[in-house]
């Protein structure tokens, strides 16, 4: 199975002229690339991603970085899945922990979102990670069960099958702490998640669900996190921004 890289660009860059110079760096330096790769620029740089990207005839899928759980309506500010969808978008990052943290979005909304996105088409690929504080206090497997459990909640099996995770311990995340979950520590994290999900959808669905890591991952540490097979992939936040590195990560699956 090829590994998923995934680049999530939060709230950058700060101009159309430097997303299309990104996209562009993207496409020219994808050579004999060996993973399955997608893009999550900010929602007003969507369509110029589809525009630059389709032309490598699908080797790098879009993805936004959220969603609205409505189609349409009286939601002012809201995006919909089906927006995404006529733009081009296969895949939505939803539960992040920045959208946690910053924004004050609950386990609750998060599962909306994902019923929404499913119900469109589209591939969720959900966040899950514990607090650094969390962690001390030896809470971390329980908060994770409780978030994979509550954004999940009314998910039947073979819609699970659909679902891409994504580990991320938020005090790995953009180095925020200065810490670094090592590829021990997140192997854990995914064959855990593996187990839960397989207690409630069965074990062979547990085996089969793709779970991502992600958390300060460069281009000096991306292969040891992709070792092993229960890793499935990388979600990369802040060196996607420096398409070389990217692309240097890229390389070492
Ligand atoms: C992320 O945004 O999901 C992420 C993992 O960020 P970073 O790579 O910057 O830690």
């Amino acid at each position: 199975m090829k590994k998923l890289i995934i680049a999530n660009w939060k709230c950058n860059p700060a101009s159309l002229k430097e997303a299309q110079n990104m996209l562009v760096g993207l496409k020219a330096g994808l050579k004999n690339n060996k993973a399955e790769l997608v893009v999550c620029p900010p929602f007003v740089y969507l369509t110029e991603a589809n525009k630059i990207l389709k032309g490598i005839g699908g080797v790098v899928k879009i993805g936004a970085q959220n969603c609205f759980w409505e189609t349409a309506g009286a939601y002012t500010g809201e995006i919909s899945p089906l927006m995404l969808k006529d733009l081009g978008v296969k895949y939505v990052i939803l539960g992040h922990s920045e959208r946690v943290t910053t924004i004050g979005e609950t386990n609750e909304m998060t599962a909306k979102k994902v019923k929404a996105v499913l119900n469109t088409g589209l591939t969720p690929i959900v966040c899950i990670g514990e607090t650094l504080q969390e962690r001390e206090q030896a809470e971390a497997f329980g908060v994770i069960e409780k978030e994979l459990k509550e954004s999940t909640k009314g998910i039947h099996k073979k819609e699970i099958e659909k679902i891409i995770f994504a580990y991320e311990p938020l005090w790995a995340i953009s180095t925020n702490q200065g810490l670094i979950c090592s590829s021990d520590d997140a192997l854990t994290m995914a064959l855990y998640l593996k187990k839960l999900i397989g207690e409630i959808y069965g074990r062979k669905t547990g085996q089969a669900i793709k779970i991502l890591y992600g958390g300060n991952i460069n281009k000096k540490n991306a292969k040891n996190y992709l070792e092993n097979e229960a890793i499935s992939g990388l979600l990369v936040g802040g060196a996607s921004l420096n398409i070389k590195e990217f692309l240097s990560i890229v390389k070492s699956v």
